[in-house]
């Protein structure tokens, strides 16, 4: 699961990174849309998260997406 905590300053980064899964609410927040179901979506939500300046993003991966990909088949 991804979500917003209200630390969000509303600078948009995560909306133009991964459109996909984030937009801003009526108050200028961001707020997930989608919530990723692929590995390659998990990768695009990570990217968003880290490229927060606040660290508003927050993920909880399922766990076998918490292992590092060189150890998937
Ligand atoms: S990158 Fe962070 S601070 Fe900026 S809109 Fe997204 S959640 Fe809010």
């Amino acid at each position: 699961m991804v979500w917003v905590n209200d630390d969000c300053i509303c600078c948009s980064a995560c909306v133009a990174h991964a459109p996909e899964h984030f937009d801003l609410d009526d108050e200028g927040r961001a707020e997930v849309v989608a919530q990723p179901t692929t590995h390659p979506q998990w990768v695009l939500c990570q990217q968003a998260a880290d490229l927060c300046p606040v660290e508003a993003i927050r993920l909880a991966k399922p766990e076998p997406l918490t292992q590092p990909v060189t150890e998937r088949a």
